[in-house]
C-alpha cells in the first residue's frame, strides 16, 4: 500500500468523523497473491452514518484498476463486521478504525475475511 494511500485513508476517516467514510481502492495485482494498492478514489453517490456505508453497485465505473474498497469504523474496533464481510467488494476490503493514527488502526481482508499483512511502499 502507498503510503500516500494510507494517509488520504487516514485523513478521510477523521474528516468524516463521527460517521463512517467508504471510499474506492485503485491499484492492481502483482503475482503471488501480492496486491498493489496505488490510490484512493471518493466512491459515488456514497452514503455514510455513524454505523454505516454504502454506495450504489452499479454507480461503480466499469474498470478493472478498481480493486476494492476502504470504510472507516468510528469505533476502536478493526474486525470485519458480518455486513463488511457480506458486501466485500473486489480483491482487498480495507478497514480504518478510530482513533485514526497510523498503520496500526488499518487493516486489510481478502474476500474471505482474511486479514492480509500489509506493507507500506
Ligand atoms: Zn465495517
Amino acid at each position: 500500500m502507498k503510503r500516500e494511500v494510507v494517509e488520504t485513508l487516514l485523513h478521510l476517516a477523521r474528516s468524516a468523523h463521527p460517521r463512517e467514510m467508504i471510499a474506492l481502492l485503485r491499484g492492481h495485482g502483482h503475482g503471488g497473491g501480492e496486491i498493489v494498492v496505488e490510490e484512493v478514489l471518493l466512491a459515488p453517490l456514497a452514503m455514510a452514518g455513524e454505523d454505516f456505508s454504502e454506495f450504489p453497485l452499479d454507480a461503480l465505473p466499469m474498470d478493472p484498476s478498481i480493486i476494492g474498497t476502504a470504510h472507516s469504523h468510528p469505533v476502536m474496533d478493526l474486525e470485519q463486521s458480518d455486513g463488511d464481510l457480506a458486501e466485500s467488494f473486489g480483491k482487498i476490503s480495507v478497514v480504518v478504525a478510530y482513533p485514526y493514527r497510523g498503520l496500526m488502526d488499518v487493516a486489510a481482508y481478502s474476500p474471505t475475511g482474511t486479514r492480509l499483512h500489509i506493507m507500506v511502499l
